[in-house]
């Protein structure tokens, strides 16, 4: 045991030096001074050794000092942990010089910043794919130096859950980026950035495709259903079930090459025309052709709750409107009652249909917006849907900063519901010139109700 051995030495070597002084001042019959020059040399020789431990520890020698007696065990166990702190230093280091190869080495540039946005570090991959310079730009707002419009709305706007799809690296046009940013510790938030330039290639490639056969395909088929159209299934005799059914598919094949190409057209698109739409007119349009459709087996109600309209593409937004309301009747038996509805509040401009029909169970919901995706195929082709309404829906409402929300009940019915941001919202007076206009009376102000009227 070091401590009582160390201790047990320094007192006998106190009481020794006591001694002898005491025995050196009692010959010469001055045993108290004798005795306290005796403590003051046994002081002396500590205050040596302290001031020697003070110089080695301030000084960057690795050899331990030789002091011989109790003080070398003083000595040795800070050597001992100076050791073991360096030891344990190098390791950390080790470690962090291994992170940071691992980060630098990955193709994804790699950014990270703080809650000012202040860049803290980047790996290689950031340099290259958005020109970022090191060390200049270590401690510079990032928004200062990448500067694309969309990249800093998506940046401000802080979305963890929403990724920036396809933007151009600031270096080099034609390299495609995905950017996703992650929060990593309080205060702190790495931006990943990824060259998604193959796959951008790949996916013009699917689109192409698709558009091209879409096209290709549409003028036989304008041509078939010319000849279709001309013919009398009354004159085919033994024929004209037959001929009936094929007018039918032909008419199914020409509305789904119509859909696709919508499709690719909303693909393609960045963003939609800013033109005013007056959302009170447009549901009468829509009150119009699904009343059409129903044919009066269902009571339709449309309410204009808000005289507020929307800035947009009114074509798209009509074909996304009216496919939402189409297959309310569709899916709804006879007898049953659809709501249609455009309402403002705190969320945005809603824009609703609300239906008693068969319902949609909720594992089918999250796929709902696929192209092709059906809750049961036999069902819904007689219903005569193509199968991409609901694909359609989703680019449109996307293009318009919308989303869809879908609630339903099997048996009980559903609720589709298009929420636009108050971005979108465009005041009546002025967009439309005030009241004097036709078809203003349906936006004469809010809660009106446009009408509320069962189908026949
Ligand atoms: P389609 O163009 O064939 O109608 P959609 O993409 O619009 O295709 O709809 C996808 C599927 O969702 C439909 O096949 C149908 O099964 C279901 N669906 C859509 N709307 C409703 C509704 N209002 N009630 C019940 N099911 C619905």
């Amino acid at each position: 045991m070091k401590a009582p051995h160390f201790a047990t030495r320094t007192l006998a070597i106190l009481l020794a030096l006591a001694a002898a002084g005491l025995l050196l001042g009692a010959l010469f019959g001055q045993a108290g001074f004798g005795m306290a020059g005796g403590l003051l040399v046994w002081a002396g020789l500590h205050l040596r050794q302290l001031i020697r431990l003070q110089l080695w520890l301030s000084s960057r020698q690795l050899t331990v000092p030789e002091t011989g007696g109790t003080w070398q065990v003083v000595f040795d166990s800070l050597d001992q942990r100076r050791r073991n702190n360096r030891r344990a230093r190098r390791r950390l280091l080790a470690a962090l010089a291994a992170f940071r190869d691992a980060a630098r080495a990955l193709p994804d540039g790699i950014i990270a910043i703080d809650d000012s946005d202040t860049i803290h570090w980047f790996n290689k991959a950031a340099k290259r794919l958005l020109g970022l310079r090191y060390p200049t730009d270590i401690g510079n707002h990032l928004t200062h130096l990448v500067r694309s419009p969309r990249f800093l709305d998506w940046f401000a706007a802080g979305r963890l859950d929403v990724p920036l799809i396809d933007l151009p690296s600031p270096e080099d046009e034609s390299v495609r980026l995905l950017c996703r940013l992650i929060a990593y510790r309080p205060g702190f938030r790495l931006l990943i950035v990824r060259d998604v330039s193959n796959l951008m290639r790949l996916e013009q490639v699917r689109r192409d495709f698709v558009a091209n056969v879409s096209h290709e395909l549409r003028t036989p088929l304008t041509v078939i259903n010319g000849y279709m159209e001309a013919l009398d299934p009354e004159e085919m005799g033994e024929f004209s079930e037959l001929f009936v059914s094929m007018r039918q598919q032909s008419r199914r094949m020409a509305s789904i090459v119509d859909d696709l190409l919508m499709l690719s057209r909303l693909e393609a698109q960045q963003k939609v025309n800013d033109e005013p739409i007056d959302v009170g007119a447009l549901l009468s349009v829509i009150r119009r052709d699904t009343e059409a459709l129903s044919a009066g087996r269902h009571q339709i109600e449309v309410e204009v709750g808000s005289a507020l309209g929307l800035r947009g593409s009114p074509r798209d937004l009509q074909s996304a409107f009216s496919n939402l309301a189409f297959n309310a009747v569709r899916y709804t038996p006879a007898g049953g009652r659809i709501r249609v509805a455009w309402t403002c509040g705190p969320e945005g401009g809603v824009y609703s249909v609300s239906d008693t029909g068969q319902g949609i169970p909720a594992q089918h919901l999250p796929r709902l917006t696929e192209r092709f995706y059906r809750v049961s195929n036999s069902r819904s082709r007689e219903s005569g849907g193509t199968g991409l309404g609901r694909a359609i829906v989703k680019h449109v409402l996307s293009l318009h900063d919308a989303r869809l929300d879908i609630s339903s009940q099997v048996g009980k019915g559903s609720t589709f519901r298009c929420v636009f941001p108050a971005s979108r919202l465009l005041d009546p007076r002025d967009a439309f010139g005030g009241s004097d206009r036709p078809g203003a009376a349906v936006l004469a102000g809010p809660k009106e109700s446009l009408a509320t009227t069962p189908a026949p």
